[in-house]
């Protein structure tokens, strides 16, 4: 507060002060011009108007002997004048102290050269008196609470307040201070001398006579070397300090409120943007309703309150034909209709999502199955109400699978995993009911159930040739023809249509029964290739698989070696499949049964080589005829490690003169690489899957 009163008071000082140093250069300039007129009256009258003007209350000249012209015809000796001697140098200025002239009151003196021709020719002085310059620091005193002073580096007062409660009103600032102040605020005064040597601004705060406070400001003029001093007692103040700061308040106060609205604009901006975002994760486009996101995570909740639950994965039977046969639009209504139908089935605390495609999956509190399996016949018979008015029957079948939840810690995926697992399982089952619904804690019954069921029906269906021979053509590289193939199994049931290997092997294996499929398959293979024969068709080579539970019986290829002489075909025709693992169980016998194989006539190859642990040691070891590469060495595209192992291992295979087929080939570029690498054949889907019979003779052109 001080800073700016002291502020506004040395820019008005020194606005007047150079205002007045400009005047006095003019006068004396003017005085130049009218002294050429060679006429003394005429400066004498100027000088006299000039001294009757506002601005000084007199202005004459010095001649060369440093005399004074007074208005009164007196002439005053001024050579000791610091500002008169600067002038005769050619500086224009004001005195650094108040003079007093010729008995006159005390005030400031200007002095400024009068050049003519070139050369100082005399000096021009205008006097202000004190009381004038007091106009200056009074108006400022701001209602009589501040004491304001202006005085030189010396502490001479050059302007000393008006105000009656002044303290500091004697000879010299200094002194002043040191008489009235406290000896602990010595150490101050003497940093303010310092700072005033220095041109620094700065404040004090000090006791009058150890009992009333005083703060002063000071601040350097631009005038010779004056300062500004105010000086404030607190109480004064203190009212001044009021306003001010309900000022600075208010400002203050209206700045944080501005800060507060931006704030508040900031937060609801990107709370839209995070609800916007959370849109986009938590509501399913389709449905409308929660994505697995959600699902999710209100599921990881519904965990650490409530155990156990039940989890359904819910399925629409075939639902890509309606999107195939009408159209996404409808196929998406679908999606919309079956999940409302769910929806409303709920119960409270109960939820459901779209995961994708037509997969839903459910959350239900019941854990009871027979309650759940009712509800969900509930759900699949209102999904396809819709179906009461329309005339062409079109029906929703659902397939269920439930998972019941009871550990908190479970996986989530693991969970839907099971109960998808579940829900996949009523193919096998074969049940055809327009809602199944499947527990996973059933599986292992229904697995039993499952064998129990083949094991009934394996036998006849071998006698009623249920079991079908497909081939999968091999393709020579070097001419990109089929130049043998594999028998892969079938089995077409009446009841369950077709069943692939993956499903009635590993249980046929367990059983021994895959020794007769296996025999089974070789007699068709011999079958045809005698066809082929006697239709004086060129015969292709054809590979069966042998399974390793034939291993357990001595002697077992007496019966291939029988069906093969039986039918009259050139041994050389057929190749035996075996698989790498059966290394593991015991690599002499199956080295004799190589033996046996290649004593036999037949061909004899190693099955998914690379996909067990000790390949390389199999290669050592076993003298196979050919070398068949796990598909596992093709699934990933642009493998460069992968393409390495490729051709060092078919460039291994050369060496020990075994023929090499690559398995499970899908793409075009690999079959360029394995052509690169000298690979002999391919055998994968990129030329042909397996095929009937009858589609395989098309293919090799034998029809
Ligand atoms: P495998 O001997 O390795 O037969 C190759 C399997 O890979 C076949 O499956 C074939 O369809 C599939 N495959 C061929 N090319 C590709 C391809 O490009 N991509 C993919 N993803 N797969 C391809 P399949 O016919 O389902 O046979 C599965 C397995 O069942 C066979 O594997 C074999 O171990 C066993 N198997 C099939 N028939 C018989 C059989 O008569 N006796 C015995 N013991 N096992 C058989
Ligand atoms: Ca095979
Ligand atoms: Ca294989």
């Amino acid at each position: 507060y001080l800073g700016e009163l002291s502020g506004q008071t040395t820019h008005k000082i020194n606005q007047t002060v150079a205002y007045m140093q400009e005047i006095i250069q003019r006068v004396g300039s003017n005085v130049v011009l009218l002294d050429e007129q060679e006429d003394e009256a005429l400066v004498e009258n100027y000088l006299n108007n000039m001294s009757a003007s506002s601005y000084f209350q007199w202005v004459s000249h010095v001649n060369e002997d440093n005399l004074l012209q007074m208005e009164t015809g007196e002439l005053v000796d001024v050579s000791g004048l610091e500002v008169v001697e600067h002038a005769w140098h050619g500086a224009a200025g004001v005195s650094r102290d108040q003079v007093t002239i010729f008995n006159g009151k005390p005030g400031i003196l200007y002095a400024a050269p009068m050049i003519k021709d070139g050369r100082i020719d005399s000096v021009v002085l205008g006097f202000v008196p004190e009381e004038q310059l007091m106009s200056l620091i009074d108006a400022d005193s701001f209602n009589g609470i501040s004491f304001t002073y202006v005085i030189n580096g010396d502490g001479d007062y050059i302007l000393h307040t008006n105000n009656s409660g002044a303290v500091l009103n004697r000879e010299n600032f200094f002194q002043d201070m040191e008489e009235l102040v406290h000896t602990k605020e010595r150490d101050a005064l003497d940093v303010m001398k310092r700072n005033m040597t220095n041109g620094e601004r700065g404040n004090l705060y000090f006791q009058v006579n150890g009992k009333e406070d005083r703060f002063m400001y000071y601040m350097p003029l631009g005038v010779e070397d004056w300062y500004v001093i105010s000086v404030i007692p607190p109480q004064a103040y203190a009212e001044e300090i009021v306003k001010y700061s309900i000022f600075a308040l208010c400002i203050s106060m209206g700045i944080i409120a501005i800060f507060f609205l931006l704030l508040i604009f900031i937060f609801r901006s990107t709370d839209k943007q995070k609800k916007e975002m959370e849109t986009i994760a938590y509501v399913d486009p389709v449905t409308y309703g929660y994505t697995a996101l959600r699902f999710e995570k209100e599921l990881k909740e519904k965990m650490l309150e409530q155990l156990p639950v039940s989890f359904v994965s819910l399925d629409i039977r075939r639902f890509k034909l309606i999107n195939d046969s009408f159209s996404s639009v409808e196929g998406d209504r679908v999606l919309r209709h079956t999940y409302r139908m769910i929806l409303e089935n709920l119960r409270p605390g109960e939820f459901v999502a779209r995961i994708d495609g037509d997969s839903f999956n459910i959350v239900m509190n019941s854990t009871s199955q027979v309650e759940i399996t009712a509800r969900l016949n509930k759900i699949t018979e209102e999904v396809n109400s819709f179906n009461k008015e329309i005339d062409g029957l079109y029906y929703l079948p659902i397939d269920c699978g439930v998972y019941l939840i009871s550990d908190r810690t479970e996986d989530i995926y693991m969970i839907r995993d099971r109960a998808n697992t579940a829900r996949k399982n009523n193919k096998d089952i074969g049940d055809r009911s327009i809602c199944s619904c499947i527990f996973y804690s059933d599986m292992e019954r229904l697995q039993m159930l499952k064998e129990k069921e083949m094991e009934n029906s394996m036998e006849r269906a071998l006698e009623n040739r249920e079991f079908v021979t497909y081939l999968q053509p091999k393709i020579g590289l070097r001419d990109n023809r089929i130049i043998s193939a594999e028998a892969l199994v079938r089995w077409d049931s009446p009841e369950k249509g077709m069943i692939f290997p993956d499903e009635f092997i590993p249980f046929f294996e367990k059983n021994g029964f895959i020794t007769k499929v296996d025999l089974y398959v070789f007699e068709d293979v011999c079958k045809l290739i005698r066809k082929w024969m006697d239709h004086g068709i060129e015969p292709l080579p054809i590979s069966v698989n042998l399974s390793r539970s034939h291993l357990r019986r001595p002697g077992f290829l007496k019966n291939y070696k029988e069906v093969q002489e039986r039918y009259g075909i050139p041994p050389q025709l057929l190749e035996i499949e075996l698989t790498e693992t059966v290394v593991f169980e015991n690599l002499e016998f199956l080295k004799q049964v190589i033996d046996d194989i290649h004593q036999m006539g037949f061909q004899c190859s190693m099955d998914d080589f690379g996909s067990g642990y000790s390949s390389l040691n199999v290669l050592k070891e076993v003298p196979v005829d050919i070398l068949k590469l796990d598909r596992a060495f093709f699934t990933r595209e642009n493998d460069k490690r992968g393409n390495v192992v490729v051709e060092s291992v078919i460039e291994l295979a050369k060496k020990l003169h075994m023929v090499t087929v690559a398995e499970g080939v899908e793409t075009i570029p690999q079959v360029e690489f394995l052509k690169h690498a000298d690979c002999d054949m391919v055998q994968g889907y990129v030329f042909s899957r397996p095929v009937s019979v009858e589609q395989f003779e098309e293919l090799a052109g034998m029809k």
